[in-house]
């Protein structure tokens, strides 16, 4: 028996997704699309690669994943942790997934939560560049590099940083790069392919 072919209309047009502007509405794969694919839970995601290998080629913050094979996949439910939705998630593979994956890593991005909180392009790089800061680096004893998750820099309440404010050196950290961020304006393209600064 011959399948039926898939209509061309439905396909999710990745290919159109980098060049994007940064408050453009993103659209991730639709649940229809997940279905019509037949492909369960997950879709390869050549729009989210193309979108981090511009951050892995500019960001210095990167620069152990260059050359690296990255596995990149949009998942059709993120579900939620703590209360809290779960917008993507960067892993480290082992065993049998990372025979089949051939890659160390796999980060996928759920395509329910970034539809349903309507993220638009600029805040799906952000989500992206916040999966790739998971993927750090380590040397063992013997002085190889080895893939190594990075937790969060940062955790906390936001009722508790409005009472008290940037009470610890974490926050500080964080309070800094925040006024940073507001003097320069972040705009797409502006990451200084050097240093990793963000120019005005
Ligand atoms: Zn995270």
């Amino acid at each position: 028996m011959i399948a039926e072919a898939k209509p061309t209309t439905m396909r999710y047009p990745s290919h159109k997704k980098l060049n994007m502007e940064p408050g453009e509405l993103y659209g991730a794969p639709s649940e229809k699309l997940f279905d019509i694919d037949g492909e369960g839970d997950f879709l390869p995601a050549p729009d989210l690669q193309d979108i981090a290998q511009v951050l892995i080629d500019r960001c210095t913050e990167f620069e152990h994943l260059l050359g690296q094979k990255i596995i990149y996949l949009w998942r059709r439910e993120g579900g939620e942790q703590q209360g809290l939705a779960t917008m993507g998630k960067c892993q480290k593979t082992s065993g049998l997934i990372k025979h089949f994956a051939e890659s160390e890593w796999v980060i996928w991005l759920a395509a329910d939560h970034v539809n349903s909180y309507s993220l638009m392009r600029g805040q799906v790089e952000a989500l992206l560049h916040h999966e790739l800061c998971h993927a750090g680096e380590m040397i063992d004893k013997e002085g190889n590099k080895k893939a190594k998750v990075i937790g969060h820099d940062f955790d906390g309440f936001i009722a508790n940083v409005r009472r008290y404010g940037a009470w610890n050196e974490n926050l500080k950290l964080c309070r800094n790069a925040w006024e940073q961020l507001s003097l320069f304006d972040y705009r797409d393209g502006d990451v200084d392919k050097e240093t990793g600064e963000i120019r005005g």
